[in-house]
């Protein structure tokens, strides 16, 4: 089974779409993340079945220059509330929040300077975007003219979809073949934990 945990993130991160790479990326370069960015992605990982024990393991270290005394006052509660540890009878009740779609993440909080959360395909201008994709190893020049073109468009999810099936392309040709996945489970994707679920199935 998958090893879902704290010091595995790194790994499982090459699975993560560009959103939640930017994230990570972020994360790992300031050894911090504002707010919204520490709640989208906080409720990306449970979503991607990191328990809440791993989830304060992964922020606690991830947090690297903060005492444990500021991190158990101004970030611990949080995170265990997104996960419905602590809270109101309800919060508790339904486990927490939701992770987030592209959707919410398209339309809500748009990043303001500093902050990491949001869509990379919607909320960077394009040389930051080609420049990110890049930093990634997508830099297939149709491909990034592609992208360039959806975000013209404004149709972001396709873009994001779009270097989805470039990323894959030969797991998803022998998924097809193999009649291992249908057209319906490769049609579009609209969350961003069906694009680690389908990525992390495609390459293991
Ligand atoms: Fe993330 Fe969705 Fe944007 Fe893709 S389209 S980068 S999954 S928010």
């Amino acid at each position: 089974g998958a090893d879902i945990s704290a010091r595995n993130i790194d790994n499982l991160s090459t699975h993560f779409p560009l959103c939640m790479q930017h994230l990570h990326r972020s994360l790992r370069r300031d050894a911090h993340l504002k707010h919204f960015g520490r709640l989208q992605y906080t409720l990306f990982l449970k979503g991607i079945g990191l328990n809440l024990e791993e989830c304060l393991v992964f922020w606690r270290s991830a947090f690297h220059k903060v005492t444990d005394d500021q991190f158990n006052k101004e970030y611990r509660y949080n995170v265990r509330h997104v996960y419905g540890d602590v809270g109101g009878d309800s919060n508790r009740r339904s486990g927490g929040y939701s992770p987030f779609s592209c959707q919410k993440i398209l339309t809500e909080h748009p990043p303001g300077p500093g902050e990491a959360h949001g869509c990379p395909y919607r909320h960077f201008n394009l040389d930051n975007l080609t420049a990110l994709l890049q930093g990634v190893g997508i830099s297939d020049q149709s491909v990034l003219r592609g992208v360039k073109e959806d975000k013209e468009k404004q149709k972001f999810h396709l873009a994001c979809n779009r270097v989805f099936e470039h990323v894959h392309k030969n797991e998803m040709k022998q998924a097809k073949d193999e009649g291992i996945m249908t057209s319906a489970q490769l049609e579009t994707i609209v969350h961003p934990n069906e694009y680690f679920k389908r990525s992390y199935l495609l390459k293991n």
